[in-house]
């Protein structure tokens, strides 16, 4: 077996190596921000019932509702103060180099963005959970707003506008991904020469389908998570370890690289 010296040496020769890469980054990428992922140890999942989070019980049950509310206003997900970690400026550092083609992105925390990278380059395949969207109308809130309603006792917010129903501007389970986001992410991935997938599972599809286009059609495949992956197999490098300390390593070794 390789040493962890060897993989990440391998990647840095990886990233050096190609022109466009895709970074595809699953909750794992913001753990280390304080933001817990859904099936780790210590998951969102080991506390909450996953048929909570399907859009179907979304709406159809008023207690379902006000936990997802309690939810965000609580202090368990905390996206709004979350600052980006080490692995997300290493991803950053990748722009800077001139060489990432876009991250596609199963996160709703928007600290991609907060990094530097530009918005342009950041495909949210599961929304993002800044604002807050009218099911009616589709008007779209900032959550801090939503927040300050919930805070002055209302226990289930709707649309100032039409008085419609209010939902986390985030993917349910059982929604449809948004349209163009998802084409855009498979078109890249196609067309990458390299891509990097960071603390994520890859079980939750379609998003998991970005590194299986990006392979097929010729890229490279390294998987950094802590914990095994669908696509272990099927990755060039394969490295078990935290994004925030391995991340940087082989970004800086790459930089070394085409100096
Ligand atoms: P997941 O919870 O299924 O898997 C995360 C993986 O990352 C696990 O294998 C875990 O062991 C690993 N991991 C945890 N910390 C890590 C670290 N520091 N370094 C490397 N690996 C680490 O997450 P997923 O595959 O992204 O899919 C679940 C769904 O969760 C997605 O739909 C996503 O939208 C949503 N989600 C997003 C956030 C967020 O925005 N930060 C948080 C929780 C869940």
């Amino acid at each position: 077996m390789k040493t962890l010296e060897h993989q990440i040496e391998e990647a840095a020769r990886l990233v050096a190596e190609s022109k466009r890469i895709i970074v595809f980054t699953g909750a794992g990428v913001s753990t280390e921000s304080g933001i817990p992922d859904f099936r780790g140890p210590e998951g969102l999942w080991s506390k909450y019932d996953p048929e909570d989070f399907t859009i179907e019980r979304f709406l159809s049950d008023r207690d379902v509702r006000k936990k997802h509310w309690q939810l965000l206003t609580g202090n368990e997900f905390i996206v709004a103060d979350a600052k980006p970690n080490p692995a997300h400026y290493a991803i950053t550092a990748l722009q800077e180099m001139g060489k990432l083609y876009g991250i596609v992105t199963q996160n709703v925390d928007g600290l991609h963005q907060k990094a530097g990278v530009l918005e342009n380059l950041v495909f949210q395949l599961h929304g993002d959970l800044s604002h807050a969207k009218c099911l009616g109308c589709s008007c779209r809130y900032p959550i801090e707003e939503v927040k300050g309603w919930l805070a002055g006792g209302v226990d289930e917010p709707e649309c100032p506008s039409c008085r419609g129903m209010l939902k986390p501007d985030a993917v349910f389970f059982g929604e449809q991904l948004p349209f163009e986001v998802l084409m855009e992410s498979e078109q890249r991935s196609r067309n990458c020469d390299l891509c990097i997938v960071l603390g994520s599972t890859l079980v939750v599809y379609p998003a998991a389908t970005m590194p299986l286009h990006a392979i097929r059609t010729g890229a490279k495949l390294v998987i950094i998570n802590m914990g095994p992956t669908a696509m272990d197999e099927l990755a060039t490098v394969r490295i078990e370890g935290k994004a925030g300390e391995v991340m940087p390593v082989i970004v800086k070794k790459a930089k070394e690289k085409v100096r």
